[in-house]
């Protein structure tokens, strides 16, 4: 799996803050932004999202180019309806050479992973069967499998990447989609510090595992941050 963050709002935190500080200033957002103090736009905006008051982070979008990762995880993916997706299409583009995602359970075991192997050799021989049968790629695609591998640009704003990784950076999520939470939530954090200084699953945000799950190795204390 590969994970970049190819662009973001500029100054995002800076329009953020903004956003925060027009609702309570007589100021005009163009008074407020040239008299500015960002120390004071900083402090506020992270007390605005403190309280919960995360309405301002729409104003921050990030794009991410996420490559090698399965339909399975995409199908999970893009469930986040507050998004904007792009993905490569298996109707436009050929799917000949056989491409998929291994989990890790599988691949640890030798003996697992060859059968894992032949069974994908297996289905892309069919699929190529059915291609060379003048069958078009949009119905011959039907016999692909979840683990295909597939490309996506996904662009979020920070209010809803807030809300992705207290579900998806959750153990409770699948580990795919969960591993790519992770990258996203270490890639942004970078870029909003403020922001995202408390995001991670609901255990980090809430403070309590809405899952109950006393199993889970971060219950019931908050983990550390930027791990994973
Ligand atoms: C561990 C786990 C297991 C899951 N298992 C299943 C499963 O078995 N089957 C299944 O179908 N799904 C499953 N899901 C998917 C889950 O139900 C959500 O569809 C998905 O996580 C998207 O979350 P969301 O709706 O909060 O995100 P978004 O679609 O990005 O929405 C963000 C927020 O906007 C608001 N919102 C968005 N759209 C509406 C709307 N139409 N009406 C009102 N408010 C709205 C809500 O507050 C929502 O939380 C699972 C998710 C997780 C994390």
């Amino acid at each position: 799996m590969n994970v970049e963050l190819i662009t973001a709002t500029p100054e995002g935190e800076l329009v953020a803050a903004l956003a925060a500080a027009l609702t309570h200033s007589d100021m005009t957002p163009e008074k407020l932004k040239e008299e500015r103090d960002e120390g004071k736009l900083t402090a506020l905006l992270g007390r605005v999202m403190k309280m919960g008051h995360t309405s301002v982070a729409e104003h921050v979008s990030f794009t991410f180019a996420v490559s090698g990762v399965s339909r399975s995880l995409t199908h999970q993916l893009v469930r986040h309806r507050i998004a904007s997706y792009s993905q490569q299409s298996q109707r436009y583009v050929s799917l000949s050479q056989p491409s998929y995602v291994t989990p890790p359970k599988i691949g640890r075991d030798e003996r697992l992973r060859g059968a894992y192997g032949e069974t994908m050799a297996r289905i892309w021989a069919e699929y190529n069967k059915l291609l060379s049968l003048g069958i078009p790629a949009e119905d011959a695609r039907y016999v692909l499998p979840n683990g295909s591998t597939t490309n996506i640009i996904v662009t979020m704003n920070a209010r809803a990447l807030l809300n992705f990784f207290e579900l998806r950076c959750c153990n409770h999520a699948q580990w795919e989609i969960r591993e790519l939470a992770w990258k996203m939530l270490n890639l942004v954090r970078e870029a909003a510090p403020t922001i995202f200084s408390e995001a991670g699953p609901a255990c980090v945000t809430k403070g309590y595992c809405p899952e109950h799950d006393t199993g889970c190795p971060r219950y019931p204390k908050k983990s550390e941050k930027g791990e994973e």
